[in-house]
């Protein structure tokens, strides 16, 4: 690989890109931030967010609040609606002006579009999709980011030793939000955005927001598989019953059953709940890794031998459309209708 345009003797400190919408900062930029004051505090460097947009002052604040040192904001009119080359040509700029030495994105569609391209920019290694992110032990510098490899078989850990900044993408959910008072203090440093009309290749004719479900935060997941033969009425109504939220597997999603945005696992969503109920769910790799970090889970399956069982806290040995009406028939006499989790 070409060295980086600059390496690691002139690198410091921890970026964490900024995405929003509407006036908000992107959970996951939140979840980063918390990852990235953890490795920042690690190496004694600065924790940075680069926030990049029109009208968006007041995210600086909040992002501070949530952990950053500094921000670095760059406002423009051509910086909104996000376009790639728009965000490529300024990010740029400011990341050479800067020389961070860790990068973090949202492994979103915007983050990962925008990330793939500056890797190539500054001729860096980009790792994408991470499950985890540490600091090598050996160094306490480098950074290891964890991915799923060979199609969920291996977990591989990924270091880029020369080249900076060491990129690295990571999913919503995977990290949590920092909890605090949110009173960390930090200065917002006005960045001047370069950038003509000209510069943009794409136009955003229509935006077209679809109706999705945010999976990664809800308190309880009641997941459905293919056992299910896609008749998920009994398991949304216990996801009602009990305040949460219907998952789905990555056959369910195929089959047509339900909407990408439920899907959890290794190319779905990782999901942090206190309950997780999975039902008819043979519990391939790929499908656990995205609920592994719930408190208690509770499969149901037909085949004793299934190895959801062996992720799952308690299990039960049956028909999950015989095993559930009970339960649900209790939830509904116990009045759980107004959707809390008891
Ligand atoms: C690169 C890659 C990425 C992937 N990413 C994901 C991912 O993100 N998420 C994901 O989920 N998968 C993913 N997969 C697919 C994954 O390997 C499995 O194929 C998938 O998770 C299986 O889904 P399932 O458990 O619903 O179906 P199956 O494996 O078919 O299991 C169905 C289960 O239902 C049980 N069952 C049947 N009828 C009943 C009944 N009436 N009551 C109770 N139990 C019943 C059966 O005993 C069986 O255990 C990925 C695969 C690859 C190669």
């Amino acid at each position: 690989m070409n060295p980086s345009r600059y390496g690691p003797d002139v690198a410091t400190g921890v970026w964490v890109y900024l995405e929003h919408e509407d006036g908000e900062l992107a959970g996951v930029s939140l979840e980063l931030l918390a990852q990235g004051r953890e490795l920042a505090d690690e190496q004694g460097s600065p924790l940075t967010g680069f926030l990049l947009g029109n009208g968006v002052r007041g995210l600086a604040d909040e992002a501070i609040a949530a952990g950053a040192d500094i921000v670095l904001l760059a406002e423009h009119e051509l910086l909104d609606p996000y376009t790639n080359d728009a965000h490529t040509l300024v990010a740029t700029s400011m990341i050479l002006e800067g020389r961070p030495d860790i990068m973090l994105l949202g492994a979103t569609f915007n983050g990962r579009d925008l990330a793939g391209r500056l890797a190539v920019r500054l001729r860096t290694g980009l790792t994408a999709d991470c499950t985890d992110l540490t600091l090598d032990p050996d160094t306490g510098l480098l950074l290891v980011g964890e991915v799923a490899g060979f199609g969920g078989g291996i977990v591989a850990t990924i270091k880029c030793r020369e080249n900076r900044p060491q990129m690295a993408t990571v999913r919503p959910g995977v990290f949590a939000v920092a909890e605090g008072n949110g009173q960390h203090e930090g200065t917002v440093t006005e960045v001047q955005a370069e950038i003509a009309p000209e510069d943009i290749r794409t136009t955003v004719i229509e935006r077209v927001t679809a109706d999705v479900t945010d999976i990664t935060q809800a308190p309880v997941i009641v997941a459905a598989g293919a056992g299910t033969r896609g008749d998920f009425a009994l398991l949304q109504e216990l996801a009602d019953l009990l305040g949460g939220e219907l998952g789905v597997t990555r056959v369910a999603v195929d089959n047509g059953w339900a909407t990408s945005d439920r899907q959890i696992g290794q190319t779905g969503y990782v999901t942090h709940p206190k309950l997780a109920i999975v039902a008819g769910i043979s519990g391939a790799l790929q499908f656990t890794v995205g609920i592994d970090q719930a408190d208690t889970v509770v499969a149901i399956d037909l085949d004793p031998e299934a190895p959801i069982f062996e992720a799952a806290d308690f299990g039960v040995v049956g028909d999950l459309f015989e095993v559930l009406p009970p339960l649900v028939e209790e939830l509904r006499a116990a009045g759980n209708g107004n959707g809390a989790m008891e």
